[in-house]
């Protein structure tokens, strides 16, 4: 079997991550959850208080942009890949809706773009990768041997965020979730900057009726195809 570049793109909350992992897992493959790295970025800024009213302090950010050390570390605790931000566990909190409110606006500029997408593209300097995000079919790895855009409807997609939230004891109201689920398929749609969109030559999953299992099982019958 050859090693290979698995792109898994599409929209916010559809269990993109979770194939993923459960791939990169089965396969011993690296996986990288290109969000996370996104929504760290978007943390800090917070923490610097360089987002107010919607509006970044991009002078600010440019200046440390390059300097952002973003890692994923498994945590021996629950065999999960955490989020370290200059080597800080930040697992917990870039998951909060505050930062999923605001890491479309930080997302969309140009220059932390460039910097999360050099990162990126340097963890598949030996194949052997399973990335998700929104745009790593069409622009971090367009010669990816196997791309899939998950799709499912707004209303099942805030479910299943709304119940992860509790399960972690973050407990938000579902029209809130609803409405940032909307919110940022409609930012994420509509930047200038690598917006999301299917890559032509990807596959469609829409993962609205299918259980963990029949996905999982679905990714790895593709994968064992295309890395024959
Ligand atoms: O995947 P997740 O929902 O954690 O991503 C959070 C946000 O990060 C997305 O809504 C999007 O704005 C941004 N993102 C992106 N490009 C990626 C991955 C995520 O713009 N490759």
């Amino acid at each position: 079997m050859k090693r290979i570049v698995i792109a898994i793109d599409g929209y916010s909350s559809c269990g993109k991550s979770t194939m993923a992992k459960d791939l990169a897992k089965e396969v011993g493959y690296v996986y990288v959850d290109s969000g996370a790295m996104y929504r760290s970025v978007t943390y800090f800024c917070q923490q610097k208080g360089w987002i107010v009213d919607g509006v970044v302090n991009e002078a600010e950010l440019a200046k440390v942009i390059n300097d952002l050390k973003i890692e994923f570390r498994v945590n021996p605790e629950t065999g999960k890949s955490d989020t370290y931000l200059n080597g800080e566990n930040v697992e917990r909190e870039i998951r909060s809706l505050a930062v999923s409110n605001q890491v479309s606006i930080v997302s969309a500029i140009k220059f932390v773009r460039e910097a999360m997408v050099a990162q990126q593209q340097a963890f598949s300097k030996d194949k052997g990768v399973v990335m998700d995000g929104r745009d790593i079919g069409t622009v971090v790895f367009p010669d990816a041997e196997l791309k899939v855009f998950v799709t499912a409807s707004a209303e099942i997609r805030a479910k299943r965020r709304y119940d992860e939230l509790k399960a972690k004891g973050q407990e938000e109201s579902f029209d809130a979730i609803l409405e940032n689920v909307k919110q940022r398929d409609y930012l994420d749609e509509n930047r200038a900057e690598s917006p999301l969109r299917k890559a032509d030559d990807a596959v469609v999953l829409d993962n609205s009726n299918l259980t963990i299992e029949e996905q999982k099982k679905w990714l790895l019958d593709l994968f064992n195809e295309r890395a024959k």
